[in-house]
């Protein structure tokens, strides 16, 4: 796509949202339906999309992890969607009275959308479900590495929606800067921490307010009254669902000191319930590409380099010979799971976020070591935590700050329809999802409406004697 076009999109879009400001409730609930036939008519494919780009990706996870979380948010907008823009009343204050006052709920105009290629479905259409709830144009650019994926959309989309209500553009980086560049009304960048920098930069320029979903190191701990062989079960789940690739997968993990063997036993257990074998499971995703593969394998490599003890996990006795038909060298991206441990800060493993199915894991004596090691590093967008001391739970949902947490499980505060989605610091910035991603993509227009009684212009100039008694009078009032 040339820069010309794309900015001749642009420009049709924001010529539009200028001409509508106000977009009714019926008309954003009929493209809100329209999105849902899309979605419902063509995930079969959509999801064969996603597995084409993966070479190993059950539908079945695309359904869980990218239709269902799609499904219930849509769902939940067009319960919610009348009453989400009706204006809201506020209370208004004595001084002020018989005004009255509302927030006045309106689309921005035109949001742009750019998105990854892990959940390559729901982190490009959970925004914009959204968006176009909150009555604004969608630019979506999804990601170059998700090829099949991104046509797909972009042809489904252009074929139910006109180019200025929501259209898609497919390219790389190139046309995602060019993206990022233009005057938007809103930005939605999920990604990397390395790239949002970027694109808070290109934004910037225009005054573009974003919304940053990046990633991080995410840490899970286990205190040390917990069910170890449940916890390991979750962890095992949530680290390797999408075989890692999960923004908000546990990244690394704290386990009371002596306890690294028995919890190294019941994961082993755990990995061997879910996935009996790699190489041709169907159930676990190849890591995306060749290049990324490599780079989890250096990360290994270093760590055992360095003294770390790598507990790579095997397949099962007596399981089945990988399939000779493969998609592309979808097999040979399978990368077995992996348990770390000894690993030391000075290791790339625990530097950068690992997003692959290797676990490092940690001992430690003090939950003090663990607030202190949280807090030293950037803000992670998860935090999870394993226990049954209620009191110890508290230490550490308040001595440490991240973007969600989810408490004896993996993952699942991501699926809370109430529950805003988003990070902090460096894991991004804004959430979403439910009403807080319909207020994300609204401006909430402050109205006063003055009443003939109003008592203003008592303040009026010239001041005087009638000006310092109904001063002394509101000071009184306060
Ligand atoms: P990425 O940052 O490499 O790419 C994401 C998107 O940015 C792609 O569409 C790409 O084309 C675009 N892009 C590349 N260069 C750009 C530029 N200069 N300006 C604007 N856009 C540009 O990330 P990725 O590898 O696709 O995804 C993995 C990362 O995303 C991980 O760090 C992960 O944690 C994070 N992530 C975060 C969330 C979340 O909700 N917080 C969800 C999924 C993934």
């Amino acid at each position: 796509m040339t820069p010309d076009a794309i900015r001749s999109l642009f420009d049709a879009q924001h010529r539009a949202s200028r001409a509508q400001p106000d977009v009714p409730v019926a008309v954003r609930r009929e493209r809100l339906l329209r999105l849902r036939t899309l979605l419902q008519e063509h995930a079969p494919a959509i999801a064969a999309a996603v597995q084409a780009d993966f070479g190993m990706r059950s539908p079945r996870l695309t359904e869980v992890a990218d239709f269902f979380l799609l499904r219930t948010q849509m769902a939940q907008t067009l319960r919610r969607l009348e009453r989400w823009c009706r204006p809201q009343r506020v209370g208004t204050p004595l001084y002020l009275r018989p005004a009255r006052a509302w927030l006045q709920r309106q689309p921005l105009g035109v949001v742009g959308i750019i998105s990854p290629w892990n959940y390559p479905v729901q982190l490009a259409l959970a925004p914009a479900i959204g968006a176009i709830a909150a009555g604004n144009r969608v630019l979506l650019k999804p990601s170059e590495l998700t090829p099949h994926t991104s046509a797909k959309l972009a042809d489904l989309v252009a074929k139910a929606f006109a180019p200025d209500e929501f259209c898609v553009l497919q390219g790389g980086p190139e046309v995602a800067a060019q993206v990022a560049a233009l005057p938007l009304d809103h930005l939605v960048f999920t990604g990397s921490t390395a790239v949002g920098r970027k694109v808070a930069l290109a934004a910037a320029a225009n005054l573009t307010p974003t919304t940053l979903e990046l990633g991080g190191k995410s840490p899970a701990i286990i205190d040390a009254d917990c069910d170890l062989k449940d916890a390991a079960l979750k962890l095992a789940h949530g680290k390797l669902l999408n075989a890692g690739q999960t923004c908000i997968a546990p990244d690394y993990l704290f386990v009371p000191k002596g306890s690294e063997a028995t919890f190294a036993d019941h994961y082993r257990a755990a990995v061997a319930q879910l996935f009996p074998y790699f190489a041709g499971n169907p159930d676990y995703a190849s890591i995306i590409t060749p290049r990324h593969l490599a780079r989890l394998r250096d990360l290994l490599q270093e760590a055992q380099g360095m003294g770390a003890t790598v507990h790579e996990m095997t397949a099962a006795p007596g399981t089945p010979e990988p399939p000779q038909q493969t998609l592309g060298d979808g097999i040979a991206r399978q990368m077995p799971p992996a348990l770390v441990l000894g690993a030391t800060g000075q290791m790339r493993l625990m530097q950068e976020e690992i997003f692959g199915p290797l676990l490092p894991v940690i001992p430690y004596e003090a939950l003090d070591d663990v607030v202190r090691h949280i807090n030293a590093h950037p803000r992670p967008l998860s935090l999870y935590w394993f226990g049954n001391r209620a009191a110890v739970r508290d230490e550490v949902l308040a001595r440490t700050v991240s973007g969600g947490v989810t408490v004896n499980d993996t993952l699942l505060h991501i699926a809370h329809e109430n529950l805003p989605f988003g990070g902090i610091g460096d894991s991004g910035w804004g959430a979403y999802h439910g009403e807080r991603g319909f207020l994300r993509f609204s401006h909430e227009k402050p109205v006063l409406v003055q009443s003939r009684w109003g008592a203003g212009k008592m303040l009026y100039p010239p001041y005087g004697a009638r000006f310092d008694r109904v001063m002394g009078l509101l000071r009184r009032l306060m």
